[in-house]
């Protein structure tokens, strides 16, 4: 339902949870965040129900870190328990998904076949499992992601951080929106600029099939066909 992602924060779980607050409006079911440790390991925080719950979590769990994705979750397949709610995550990959990825259980089946355990009941578990298994076979994190991509029908947008990759966040859209938020020394990622006018009022909207990849200081967008493209950055009206 709502994504929103940071690089290069000085306190990324802060930044998470106020991101989170601001798309409460939508409507949701849970919320979640994954942060990078120092050791560049994924962790990961999720509640059921109110953002508030996850914030006392947090307060009980405290997290720190420069690199995260936040979410909440509207489900859609699985029930809205803390299980089931993202970020997804394997040691390698964790993702954040609005939408269905309608042929989830073909792709389920394949990677299950293959050896990989799963921890949920949700059609979005398979992005980060997918992208896991495309990465040990020796893909950089950038390649596996564009390999995931053309594997998965559907509607959606993603948000995924990679452990051991302190100054990398990938974004995808299709069928869903997502924006880029440009920061002072670091970026956002956003499926709405509510997420991101706390922390930013210039804007970048993907288009329809973009790939984005983030570091604190620069962001690439590939179009769908994979070709390098720039799209315009914009001060938004919104106000926060
Ligand atoms: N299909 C996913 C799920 O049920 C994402 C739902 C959403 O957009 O929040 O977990």
């Amino acid at each position: 339902c709502g994504i929103v992602g940071v690089v290069g924060a000085a306190d990324a779980p802060a930044i998470l949870v106020e991101g989170l607050r601001r798309l409460e409006y939508r409507g949701y079911d849970s919320a979640g965040i994954a942060v990078l440790d120092e050791a560049g390991g994924i962790g990961r925080r999720r509640a059921e129900g109110r953002i508030a719950r996850l914030d006392a979590l947090l307060s009980e769990q405290p997290m720190t870190g420069h690199i995260g994705i936040g979410h909440t979750r509207w489900a859609t397949h699985g029930a809205p328990t803390e299980a089931n709610a993202h970020p997804h995550a394997t040691a390698r990959v964790a993702a954040v998904h609005n939408g269905i990825i309608e042929n989830y259980r073909e792709l389920r089946a394949e990677l299950q076949a293959a050896g990989r355990v799963f921890a949920s009941q949700t059609d979005t578990e398979v992005i980060p499992q997918l992208i896991t298994a495309l990465i040990e076979q020796g893909l950089s994190p950038v390649d596996a992601v564009k390999a995931a991509l053309v594997r998965f029908e559907g509607a959606f947008a993603l948000g995924l951080v990679f452990a051991g990759e302190q100054d990398l966040l990938i974004g995808a859209r299709r069928g869903s929106p997502l924006a880029v938020g440009h920061g002072d020394g670091c970026m956002y990622l956003g499926s709405d600029a509510m997420a991101l006018v706390p922390f930013t009022r210039e804007i970048t909207y993907l288009d329809e099939g973009d790939m984005v990849v983030l570091t604190r200081a620069a962001m690439t967008i590939y179009d769908a066909t994979g070709a390098e493209v720039v799209r315009p950055r914009r001060q938004t009206e919104l106000s926060s």
